[in-house]
């Protein structure tokens, strides 16, 4: 880690444009991790541009959004291009092109399923969280002070639901302890990020349950594009919906579906013994073990009984 830490030190002193992005719909750990690198760059002095796909308004106390980039893309011209939180690169989105054009690629991730697609491949399979990844490289070279600490702090919360799940570590906790130590409010934190919601994520999720189903062990529901716009909201308001139907007992596995675009659909798997990894693999995504997501050509009744039939498949071999 620390000779990573070298490299980047070098290469980010020394390079003009730095592009910092991660993959598309971002959640807490994506944005804390984008927000804590690109503050973490300023602060030894290089000029650091962050590209990142609006996000849910609960982040927006995250500090670090000064650089945001706000032009033209068609005159950025990055030299450095950093991916965190990405598993693969077409999870760029729109932003993927720009990790083509830069003539240094780093990719800081955790995601077992990562596919080093970077010239620097910095993929930590055993780490909570990106977060946590990023807090080991910058801690080297950089003076974290309370914004950084805010940044990561919820980079690690979001992943790992407030240090309950396994993948937290003793150094997660370690880590946390020491973002602590900035004086940052974590319990308002936690409130923001994991427990407070807004009336039109309310409104989604209960359209959510409306529509939810129960097959044998495997608890599933869905929501069409009209669906989500009937209750107000976006695809940044569906966090919750999935981790929800997993804590019914005696579910092993729940899947939530949505409809991202014209024939598009949106797979997110979660499970508490089956490798959903493995089948989110199947259609081309990836994740953890025990969280998991995809996109899928087709609407969202075909997704849904594909994605069933797979998980069906995969615990018959289990038993
Ligand atoms: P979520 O269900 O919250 O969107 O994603 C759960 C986990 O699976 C996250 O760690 C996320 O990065 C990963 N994931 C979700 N969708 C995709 C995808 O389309 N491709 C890959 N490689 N990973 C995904
Ligand atoms: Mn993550």
């Amino acid at each position: 880690m620390e000779t990573f830490s070298t490299d980047i030190y070098e290469i980010w002193s020394q390079s003009k444009n730095i592009v910092i992005s991660t993959h598309s719909n971002p959640d807490g750990d994506a944005i804390g991790s984008v927000f804590a690198l690109a503050m973490a760059a300023a602060e030894i002095g290089a000029k650091p541009v962050v590209l990142i796909e609006k996000y849910s308004e609960k982040f927006d106390f995250i500090k670090g959004t000064e650089y945001v980039y706000n032009g033209n893309l068609d005159d950025l011209k990055p030299d450095v291009f950093i991916a965190v939180d990405c598993g693969s690169k077409n999870r760029l989105g729109v932003f993927e092109s720009f990790f083509d054009k830069a003539n240094v690629t780093f990719n800081i991730d955790h995601h077992i399923s990562n596919e080093n697609f970077a010239q620097n491949n910095i993929v930590l399979g055993n780490s909570s969280s990106s977060c946590e990844v990023v807090f080991e490289i910058i801690k080297n070279f950089c003076t974290l002070d309370k914004f950084i600490a805010e940044a990561l702090y919820t980079g690690i919360v979001t992943d790992t639901f407030g240090f309950k799940y396994n993948s937290t570590s003793k150094n997660t906790m370690e880590i946390g302890a020491r973002l602590i130590e900035f004086g940052i409010d974590f319990s308002s934190i936690q409130d923001k990020v994991l427990y407070e919601h807004t009336t039109k994520e309310v409104e989604v999720f209960k359209k959510a349950l409306d529509n939810f189903k129960i097959d044998d062990n495997i608890a599933y529901t869905c929501l069409t594009a009209d669906e989500i716009r009937e209750c107000g909201a976006s695809n940044s308001d569906l966090d919750g919906i999935v981790e929800y139907i997993l804590n019914i007992k005696g579910i092993d596995v729940s899947v939530f579906v949505y409809e991202k675009g014209d024939n598009l659909s949106k797979i997110s798997l979660r499970s508490k013994k089956a490798d959903v990894n493995k089948i989110a693999s199947v259609f081309g995504g990836g994740g953890h073990i025990f969280a998991a997501g995809a996109s899928f050509n087709g609407n969202v009744q075909t997704a849904l009984d594909s994605v069933l039939d797979e998980i069906k498949k995969e615990l018959d071999k289990d038993e």
